[in-house]
């Protein structure tokens, strides 16, 4: 098989150059610069391409081979020469790589918003350390307030609730999913339903619901929305199966199974059909 070097410039937005690479034991540190010539001024929407100074940014990008990253940017400021603007100078931004004043990649930060949402600012801040992203629980918290605070407003007339941990066993808060596009439209206070009923006061057009079995949420609905279509959702189906399955399997098999080997006879009866056999015996007796 031919040997492929990996070349690194690949990850990174074209108008950036790598010029160093440092390998440390628990980290890798980017050296780049920035290679642009034009940016847009962020007040006025004019384009700038004059440069007025260098700055250097250290931002953290997704881990490797759980070794934190961080790119250290040589960027431009700019100068923005519309008279009629009150921004003469602005630091330049990478979209969709990162943005102004940011301490972290866009990918990292995607990455850390979809962890803390599927688990909990507590765990995920966990699976962070274990991966190499140096992170706070509470600078988690802080991304996914800026993160709900971004979300636009949509009416759907289908949605899904459920309850979301910012600290599991403590600080619980309910987020709402569009049940079309399965992306968050709001993160709400609190699981006791209270805030949810405010929320479908305001969204009335809401004709569907899946939630979780919590009784608070069920309740909300039927208060705000009695005519609204309410659907368990698979998650807790599947759970309510499982437990289920659980229990039958208690019941029936006993705590110790023996393993059969070669020529040996099995000999443990099923917890029921031992009993059966007591019965049995006395009756006859
Ligand atoms: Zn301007």
């Amino acid at each position: 098989m031919a040997q492929q070097e990996i070349d690194f410039s690949k990850f990174y937005p074209e108008s950036t150059k790598i010029l160093k690479i440092v390998n440390m034991k628990n980290e890798i540190h980017i050296f780049m610069k920035s290679l642009t010539h034009m940016q847009t001024c962020p007040a006025c929407k004019k384009e700038c391409n004059e440069y007025n100074s260098t700055y250097h940014r250290k931002i953290q990008d997704l881990p490797i081979f759980k070794k934190t990253v961080y790119i250290h940017l040589t960027a431009y400021r700019y100068y923005c020469h519309n008279s009629e603007c009150k921004q003469k100078v602005f630091c330049e931004t990478v979209d969709g790589f990162f943005g102004f004043k940011k301490r972290m990649t866009e990918r990292l930060e995607d990455f850390l918003i979809t962890l803390t949402l599927k688990t909990s600012c507590e765990g995920a801040s966990r699976v962070c350390e274990k991966i190499g992203v140096n992170i706070s629980g509470d600078t988690l918290i802080r991304l996914i307030i800026k993160a709900a605070n971004k979300i636009e407003p949509v009416k759907t007339d289908m949605i899904g609730v459920d309850d979301w941990a910012y600290k599991k066993g403590h600080t619980y808060g309910t987020i709402i999913v569009d049940g079309r596009t399965h992306k968050p439209i709001d993160l709400l206070d609190g699981r006791d339903g209270k805030n949810l009923k405010e929320w479908l006061k305001q969204n009335q057009q809401v004709k569907i619901v899946t939630r979780d079995r919590a009784s608070a949420y069920a309740s909300a609905i039927n208060e705000i929305l009695p005519q609204a279509m309410q659907i368990a959702d698979r998650f807790h189906l599947h759970q309510n199966i499982l437990t289920a399955i659980k229990d039958v399997t208690a019941q029936n098999i006993p705590a110790k199974v023996k393993i059969v080997q070669n020529n040996e006879q099995k000999v443990t009866e099923p917890v029921n059909n031992k009993k059966k056999l007591i019965k049995t015996q006395r009756k006859k007796a």
